[in-house]
Formats: structure tokens, sequence, C-alpha cells
């Protein structure tokens, strides 16, 4: 079971990461929170966790851009708990915008955050794990993990390669304890869509109903995929049940990826 497993959840501050934080919270984990927010939003969250479930939720602080800052944070949770049974490289940021004027430094922050990031908490968590014996990683790509769409060179090629970095692990690790899996979400509504959204509502002139229509019109189900639909997949990744489950790359996206 989950019960007293340590869970480092990336980005859980907000959005996606935070329903799973929460998710694994009710099973018993121990949370290590992560991700930028106010101090005293953060407390309330620690708060928050602790009374539905987790024996501790604990906020550590590393700006993903940065490897000395994630092996600083790695190094706070092995202080912190001496192991880590559960990693989710969550966090991740987005930038749209045709090739040609696609900002170098964009570019740059986003193989940092989505992809290099992950490979810095995975090398660091792994001897952790095979020390215990146990471990679970999963990554969060996107359907543009699967599939590509325009203006999305930084995030499709980082979430592309996030896919590769999550194969890598699941064989390095196949005859172990220790598995990785990746959930391709489709459109979830976070403030990181809430961002594209109000972004098209004022490139378009529209109003957010249209803007949703328009932003719905490649995920066939017309419907947001919702935050406890991700972390529902999460949990059975984490699952004892999922043992032999390695290597894949799962969608949940109102059928997306199957058009
Ligand atoms: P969000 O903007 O709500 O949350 C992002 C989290 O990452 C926050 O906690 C933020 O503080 C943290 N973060 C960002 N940059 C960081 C940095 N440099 N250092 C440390 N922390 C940083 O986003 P979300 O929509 O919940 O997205 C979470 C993940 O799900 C991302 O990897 C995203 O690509 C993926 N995803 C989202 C959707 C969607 O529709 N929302 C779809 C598919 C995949």
């Amino acid at each position: 079971g989950l019960a007293g497993r340590v869970a480092l959840v990336t980005g859980s501050t907000s959005g996606i990461g935070l329903s799973i934080a929460r998710r694994l919270a009710r099973g018993g984990c121990r949370i290590v929170l992560h991700g930028f927010g106010e101090t005293a939003q953060i407390a309330d969250l620690e708060q928050e966790l602790m009374h539905s479930g987790a024996p501790n939720a604990q906020h550590v602080m590393a700006d993903l851009v940065q490897p000395a800052e994630i092996e600083r944070m790695m190094t706070k949770v092995i202080e912190l708990h001496g192991r880590l049974d559960i990693l989710v490289n969550n966090a991740g940021i987005q930038h749209v915008a045709p090739l040609e004027a696609f900002p170098v430094e964009r570019w740059d922050a986003i193989l940092a955050v989505n992809l290099s990031a992950a490979f810095h908490t995975t090398r660091l968590a792994l001897p952790l794990m095979r020390q215990h014996h146990w471990g679970r990683i999963v990554n969060i790509a996107s359907v543009s993990g699967l599939v590509a769409a325009p203006m999305k060179s930084a995030y499709a090629a980082a979430k592309h390669g996030l896919l590769g970095l999550t194969k890598v692990t699941a064989l390095e690790t196949a005859t172990s304890a220790i598995t990785c899996n990746a959930v391709c979400p489709g459109w979830v509504l976070t403030p990181l869509v809430e961002r594209q959204l109000q972004a098209r509502m004022a490139a378009d002139g529209v109003d957010r109903e249209e803007a949703t229509r328009r932003l719905l019109v490649k995920q066939p189900s017309k419907a947001f995929v919702t935050l406890e639909q991700v972390a529902a997949l999460v949990a059975y990744f984490v699952s004892d049940e999922a043992a032999q489950t390695r290597g894949a790359a799962w969608n949940v996206d109102g059928a997306y990826t199957a058009a």
C-alpha cells in the first residue's frame, strides 16, 4: 500500500501536480510539495494535505532550471525522510510561438523544466529507490509527447523527449521493483491552460465559451479532462498492482490521440 511512502511531486503547488499530491495524501503518503507559491498559500496546502491523510507534508523549493538547486532539493528530501519512494515529475511550462520567432530563452527554459529536470530528479532518486528495493517514477507528459501541433516546438520536443526518458528509465529498472511510466493528458483546465484561454480570447476577440470551443477543437470529447482523472491514473501507476506496468505512455485525453 501507499501508507507511509514518501512522495515528491514537482510542481505540486498548482494544477495537476496539486491534484496528484492530494490524491497521494489521501492514500497516506508523506508528501514533499514543490513549486512556486506564496508562503501563506503553501502553509495552507501543507495543513490541508495533513488533514486529508498525509502523515507529513512539507514544501521544498528548487528552481528546476538550475540543476544545482535540484541537487539541493534531493538532499533536503533525504534529510527530511531518509528515503524517496515515489517521484512524480509534473512541473511544466509552455510557450507558443512559430519556430522562426520562438524566443531562444523560452526554448531553453522549456527544455530545462519539462525534460532536463526529470533527468536530474530521476538520476538522483534511483540510488535511493534501489537502496529500499521499491520505487515508482511517473512522468507527466502530454498528448504533445505523442503528436505535434504548430507553435509548440519546444513543448512537443520536450514532451516527446520525456517519453524517451521514461522508456530508458523503465528498461534500466526492468528487473527491479522500480517502475517508470508516463501519463499523457489532453486539455485539462489548470492555470497553465487558463493563460492560453485568456490569450485566445484576447487574440481572437471572442468570449470564454467560444475560446473554449476553439481550444478543444482537437479534443473529440469537447470536454476538459479533469484534475481528478489525471491523478487517478497516477494512483494506478504507483500502486502495487502496476508492478509490471513499465515504460508505458498512457493517454487520458478525450480521444485526442485517437483521431
Ligand atoms: P500549472 O501552471 O498549473 O502548474 C505548474 C507547476 O510547476 C507549478 O506548481 C509551478 O510552480 C511549477 N513550476 C513551473 N516552473 C517551475 C520551475 N522553473 N521550477 C520549479 N517549479 C516550477 O500547470 P499544469 O497545467 O498543472 O501542468 C502540470 C503538468 O501537466 C505540466 O508538465 C504540463 O505540461 C502537463 N500537462 C498539462 C496539460 C493541461 O491541459 N493543463 C495537458 C497535458 C500535460
